[in-house]
Parts: C-alpha cells; structure tokens; sequence
C-alpha cells in the first residue's frame, strides 16, 4: 500500500526538499509513499488571491483566513488524518507517528505568520492540531517534513534492517542506549568492555541499564510515565499471582 502525503502550504516548493533524497527519496521513487504539495493560496477568490488579514483584536502579523483554508482542505481526498501543524497543538510521539504510519497517509495543514483563524478547527473537527515541541517555527512546513520523515521510515520495506526499529528511543518509552563502533580506542578512549565480551545477555543487560539511567537523567517526564506503568504492571502480576 502506497502511503499518501498531501501538504496544504503557500510554499509547495519546499516538498519533497529533503525527502527527496537518501532513504526516503528511494522509497518515493519505488512509490511506497507519494507526496502532493497543494498551493493554498489557489482557494483565495479575491483578485488579490489573499490568503490572510489582520488579526482581530489587533496585534503583530497576520491570520490565516478560515474561508480560504476550508477550501484548500475541502479539495483534498479524505479518509486520512488531518494535521494542523501549530505550536498550540498536542505534542507529536512515536507512537502516533507509528499509527500514522500503518494508515493510508496523511494530509498535513502548515501554517504561516500568526497561524490559524480558530474557527477553522471548530468547523472542521476532524483536524488534529499537532506540534513538534516546544518551539516556535516561521511555518509548519519544516514540521510535517519532520513527521513524514518520522513515518516514511517505518513504512515496510523502506528501513534496511528491519528490527532497527523496534529498538530506537521511545518505542519501549526509554531513551536509547549509547551506542559506539571503531576505532576500538579514540584520543585515548576506550568502548565499554562489555560491548566487546560477545556474550548478548550481559550487553542487553548492560543496555537496558544505561537505557534506563539516561532517560532517569535526561527525561523525567518520560522516566516518570516508563516507572510508574512499569510498577503498575509488577503490582498487577502480583495480584495475578495471588489470586
Ligand atoms: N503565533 C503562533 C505561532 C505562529 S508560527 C503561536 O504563538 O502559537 C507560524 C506557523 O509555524 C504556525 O502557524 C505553525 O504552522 C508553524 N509552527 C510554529 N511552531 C510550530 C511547532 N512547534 N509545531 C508545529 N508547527 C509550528
């Protein structure tokens, strides 16, 4: 199955731009995803082709007109997701990316100077608002290049291994373990003895710790969410156990 993206933006020129090389470039040219970048700017109806005005209230910038956005989405095939990149929106994970990289695609709305009129997703309630972090960006397009990038890697067949994936950062909601490769010793440096004892329990061990320690350090947030179903799932088997 072809995986769609259809990108809403005022600048289509910007896709593929990167995913037009390296991994997914190839799988682009194999079509085991397809990219179509639609000018927002063909639904203004004015002689001006205006996409935006003032924002109400006053203030910097300038607001995204819901008529001519309706429009543009509206064009657009449905039965996919529909994401609104916006700094207002539930931050992206792995594991949303992992379901949207098992369905059909995905239509992504990029936004521009101040962002949306609101009353686009209240007309519109089957847009996602989504956010890559907590950042703030010029335009959502350097965002969903991210999220297909983020996906087009899972799609079947694009990765070169297939397990590469199932042990990267977040998907056991753990950091990755550190990795290392030659030079056997760099400016004086040596790779942990362990990784060079060839014996796969101690190093999955030994990973799984550091796995653990860093994400302790580094991501409490994600740490805090791991600990606490992990014990949950120990108190339940125990209950199992004693019932
Ligand atoms: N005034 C807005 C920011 C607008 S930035 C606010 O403070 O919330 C312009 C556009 O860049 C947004 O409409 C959005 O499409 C995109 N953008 C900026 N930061 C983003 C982020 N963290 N995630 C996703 N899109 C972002």
């Amino acid at each position: 199955m072809t995986f769609a993206a259809t990108i809403l933006t005022l600048y289509p020129e910007m896709f593929p731009g990167p995913l037009g090389v390296s991994l997914a470039g190839r799988a682009l040219e194999r079509e085991d995803w397809v990219c179509d970048a639609v000018q927002i700017r063909d639904f203004a109806t004015d002689r001006h082709r205006t996409v935006d005005d003032t924002p109400a209230g006053g203030g910097a910038g300038m607001v995204l007109k819901p008529d001519v956005l309706a429009a543009a989405l509206d064009s657009v095939e449905g039965g996919r997701p529909v994401l609104a990149m916006t700094p207002r929106g539930r931050p992206i994970d792995q594991a949303r990316i992992r379901e949207l990289a098992e369905g059909p695609g995905v239509v992504i709305l990029c936004g521009r100077f101040e962002g949306f009129d609101e009353r686009l997703f209240e007309a519109r309630p089957q847009i996602e608002q989504v956010s890559l972090g907590d950042v703030v960006l010029s335009g959502g397009e350097p965002a969903a290049l991210a999220i297909l990038d983020a996906c087009i890697r899972l799609l079947p067949g694009v990765m070169g291994a297939p397990s590469s994936g199932a042990e990267e950062s977040f998907e056991e909601g753990l950091l990755e373990y550190p990795q290392y490769t030659r030079p056997q010793e760099w400016e004086g440096r040596t790779i942990p003895e362990v990784l060079r004892s060839g014996d796969h329990a101690k190093i999955a061990a030994w990973r799984k710790a550091r796995s653990e320690d860093d994400t302790r350090l580094r991501r409490p947030d994600l740490w805090e969410r791991y600990s606490g179903a992990r014990d949950q799932s120990a108190s339940g088997a125990r209950r199992n156990e004693e019932g």
